[in-house]
């Protein structure tokens, strides 16, 4: 592979996905996505970052100018347009015959997924392949493509099969979510057909554009060393364990940051202000919430949930155990949409206990910082969980976290087990095991250490103190761009 020669000054990354903060957000890909940018260039990187123009987008980004342009990208014209937010180059791509939908980034407003989000992706990785060959229209071509879970992983595949000699990276995300579809598509999505039952795309007889993306990138990498190591399990691997074990390289896991800027409770619009060394203010955010959610101010912890409501996140443990940890004077504020069947337990359990358990329904990103800043403990009880966002929230806002034993929770959380108490250096409470008998007795952990003023407190200024930001993880992002960046040279 030949190198691209450099420009001098910062080195180039096309940053490739579906979701980035503040333009529009699912979940935690978008809050990873929109922090990496500024937190790169401190060290030395240009980062862009190619993202769908959803409706709405392009009149949040203001200002743009357009950088590259197709009569036909998968069926109709698009454009990609250039513009700045915050600290951040993006780059839109504007396809209104993929992208202009009513309804979120994958799902319509009936909540199905768009029949055609293969393509509609797999249009974007396309793209990305084209500016990487090509460069844009003001003479900027990436080093390096960095592409993000299964709807940017096609980039790496066509960066192969065009023979464009520029590496790439792929981050798993959430190795739940593959892209898959069925073979018949495979001339749609621009692939050759040929030889795809031995191919790097076919995964039990379907296209997986994730299996596409581990074989075709240069490396891969995941959102925390845990799930680097879970991925090639059996449990975690999704089917795709084999292929994660059978890597030239192996995953390499680097724990998500969160912005500290944007999550300060010091400086936060949605919440009274207070620190670590300034907690009294505190007080204030849980009563607020406690009036937000109607719930009545008993003597025991006051616990939050901020979630997609899915089986991953075991929100269906929390519904069995909720009745015991409700008898034991806990109480619960729920916000989140998802799953039908976990939505009506949580509006059943408001009904039932209206003072002691209340449901926000939908997605309301000022009241989600109002729930860290002011619940007792948040609740994350997840069956897996890649790396996870709402405990880092949760330990800088003073809501202690409460959660399973895996990924990034197990690298983020000091559990409050009777040597870490003793040190001092406690920051949350980790369930034994996954399943509704470790949250209960979690639970009635949380119950325990809540009635000892104490400890509590001591726990809760331990998380605050805790340093998540993007700073050790940037630099090991960089570290990695280089080297694969060198090996592709090499
Ligand atoms: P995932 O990406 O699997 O959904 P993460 O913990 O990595 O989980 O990230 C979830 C992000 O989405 C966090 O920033 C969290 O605050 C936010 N979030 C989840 N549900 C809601 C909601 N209903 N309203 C506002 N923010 C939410």
């Amino acid at each position: 592979m030949t190198s691209i020669s450099g420009a001098g000054g910062a080195r180039r990354v096309l940053s490739v996905t579906s979701e980035c903060v503040p333009l529009i957000k699912t979940g935690g890909l978008a809050d990873v996505c929109g922090a990496l940018p500024w937190a790169l260039e401190r060290h030395g990187w240009d980062m862009r970052v190619l993202l769908p123009s959803y409706p709405g987008v392009a009149k949040a980004l203001g200002k743009t100018e357009e950088v590259w342009k197709s009569a036909d990208l998968f069926g109709g014209p698009a454009t990609v347009r250039i513009g700045r937010t915050g600290h951040m180059t993006v780059l839109l791509l504007d396809a209104p015959h993929l992208f202009a939908r009513d309804g979120g980034p994958y799902l319509d407003t009936l909540g199905q997924d768009y029949p055609d989000n293969p393509e509609r992706f797999a249009a974007l990785s396309w793209v990305a392949m084209e500016i990487a060959r090509d460069g844009l229209d003001d003479g900027w071509r990436p080093e390096l493509v960095h592409a993000h879970d299964w709807q940017g992983a096609l980039a790496p595949l066509y960066l192969r099969q065009q023979g464009v000699a520029v590496p790439s990276l792929l981050t798993i995300h959430n190795i739940a979510f593959q892209g898959l579809t069925q073979p018949d598509r495979l001339a749609g999505l621009k692939i050759d057909g040929e030889g795809f039952d031995d191919g790097p795309l076919e995964f039990y007889g379907k296209v997986s554009a994730l299996k596409a993306g581990l074989l075709s990138a240069d490396r891969v990498s995941t959102v925390s060393p845990r799930y680097a190591a879970e991925l090639s399990l059996p449990e975690f691997g999704m089917g795709l364990d084999g292929v994660i074990s059978t890597l030239n390289q192996p995953v390499v896991g680097i724990l998500n940051g969160i912005d500290l800027e944007v999550w300060d409770p010091e400086t936060d619009a949605a919440v009274t202000p207070y620190s670590a060394a300034r907690p009294a203010s505190r007080a204030k955010n849980r009563k607020a919430l406690q009036e937000r959610f109607g719930l009545e101010a008993g003597s025991g912890p006051l616990a939050a949930v901020v979630s997609r409501m899915t089986t991953q996140k075991g929100l269906d443990l929390l519904a069995e155990v909720l009745p015991g940890y409700v008898a034991a004077g806990g109480c619960l504020a729920v916000l989140g949409s998802g799953d039908k069947a976990i939505e009506k337990t949580f509006r059943d359990a408001a009904a039932r206990w209206p003072a002691q358990v209340g449901m926000a329904h939908g997605y309301d990103e000022p009241l989600s910082h109002l729930m860290y800043a002011g619940a007792d403990a948040i609740l994350v009880p997840s069956r897996f969980e890649p790396c996870g966002l709402t405990q880092l929230y949760g330990l800088r806002y003073g809501a202690v976290p409460l959660v399973a034993p895996t990924g990034g929770l197990a690298d983020t959380v000091i559990a409050a087990n009777p040597a870490a108490l003793g040190a001092g250096v406690a920051t949350g409470i980790m369930m034994s095991r996954v399943d509704a008998g470790g949250l209960y007795d979690a639970l009635m952990q949380l119950i325990t250490l809540y009635a000892a003023p104490t400890t509590f407190k001591q726990i809760q200024k331990n998380g605050m103190k805790a340093d998540f930001g993007w700073e050790r993880s940037a630099g090991a992002y960089a570290t990695l761009y280089s080297d694969i960046i060198s090996e592709a040279t090499e």
